[in-house]
């Protein structure tokens, strides 16, 4: 499989139009030796973006994924590596987008990266609590020191968005590169509406949970699996989510899509992730996977692009009826 590399938003820097993430799974389901096998699998395809984050089981997933880079010992300008900032620990200090948290939170990220500067530094949610000029200082700041080359935010509204890209024009500092949203077949609403506007401006976007925590691998339809994630303790949230009615809609709408992949002669979970990668404004899709066989499933989703025809595209859009509306143009 051959891996396409895409511009981060109006950056110079291409990532791997897949890419891999830690979230759940390091630390509660991947252990030591199988994060190096997905690290090395996801390197071998082609993948060259690392997605991780404070919060992720504790530090344990940054460790985890810190200890796989150095037993791999890649040359350290073949790969990207990231983390996100907010929830760092229970004390005040320990959270939030302060700058005193925002600069622990990152020595403490590369720490267990065991790595000397971060690729892409993540403001994990918006902090409602910090004024906006003080995050933006403090991320142009850590991008001025070298120890973050990209800084971007995470779930931010459009309009928070715009108010750190002013502070930073009026201030000259470094502005955000980069959003990372959730987006799937199930979830447009900020990649396809809220944040339309802003692609003109370069914003690149790392989108997550492809497949809706697996909502769109159609697995769920026959009940949960034991070894599922929803199962884990500390992810009962989760599952509540899948057995509300909205949750029970989504399963019944991957069954219906099941239909189309079948017809493409490809899996459901291939299909959703290739039909992630069909939106260009999307930088990279980044894949989650609990074994390495599914990652090893998901790489293949790069394959399936171009069965995406309109034809197909069409039939997709009636299953899952969601497309965001535009704004109207009043003077069309
Ligand atoms: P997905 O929605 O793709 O879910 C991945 C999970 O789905 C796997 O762990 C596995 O769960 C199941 N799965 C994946 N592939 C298959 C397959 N082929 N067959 C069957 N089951 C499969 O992505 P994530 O939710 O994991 O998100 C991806 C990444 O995005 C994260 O690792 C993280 O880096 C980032 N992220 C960022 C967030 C943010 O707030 N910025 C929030 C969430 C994620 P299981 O085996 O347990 O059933």
């Amino acid at each position: 499989m051959n891996m396409e590399y895409r511009r981060l938003g109006n950056s110079g820097l291409y990532v791997s139009a897949l890419s891999f993430g830690s979230w759940v799974t390091f630390g509660n389901q991947v252990d030591d030796t199988l994060g190096i096998d997905m690290l090395r699998t996801a390197y071998e395809n082609g993948i060259n973006f690392f997605d991780n984050a404070e919060v992720y089981a504790h530090g344990k997933s940054e460790e985890i994924m810190g200890n796989a880079l150095a037993k791999l010992g890649w040359s350290r300008d073949t790969y990207t590596v990231s983390s996100k900032v907010m929830w760092g620990g229970s004390k005040p200090t320990q959270r939030g987008l302060n700058r005193k948290h925002i600069f622990d939170a990152c020595h403490a990220a590369m720490k267990r990266l065991r790595v000397d500067y971060l690729d892409l530094y993540f403001c994990h949610r918006p902090d409602l609590r910090t004024p906006i000029e003080e995050t933006v200082r403090a991320m142009s700041d850590l991008v001025s020191q070298g120890k973050v080359m990209y800084w971007g935010t995470s779930e931010w509204s459009a309009a928070q968005l715009n108010e750190a890209h002013g502070i930073a024009r009026e201030l000259g500092l470094h502005p955000p590169t980069m959003e990372q949203p959730e987006y799937n077949l199930l979830k447009r609403d900020k990649v396809e509406g809220e944040y339309a506007p802003l692609y003109g401006r370069g914003l690149g976007t790392t989108i997550w949970s492809p497949l809706a925590s697996g909502i769109l691998t159609g697995k769920y339809s026959k009940g949960i699996p034991d070894d599922s994630r929803m199962n884990l303790p500390g992810y009962e949230w989760l599952r509540k989510k899948v057995e509300t009615p909205e949750g029970r809609r989504q399963i019944e709408i991957a069954g219906k899509l099941q239909a189309i992949a079948d017809e493409l002669e490809t899996s459901l979970a291939c299909m959703a992730v290739a039909w992630c990668l069909k939106n260009p404004n999307v930088s990279t899709v980044i894949l989650g996977a609990s074994r390495l066989s599914q990652l090893e499933e998901n790489l293949k989703s790069l394959e399936v692009v171009p069965k995406l025809t309109d034809e197909v595209m069409g039939r997709i859009e009636e299953i899952v009826a969601n497309k965001p509306k535009p704004p109207t143009d009043w003077l069309a």
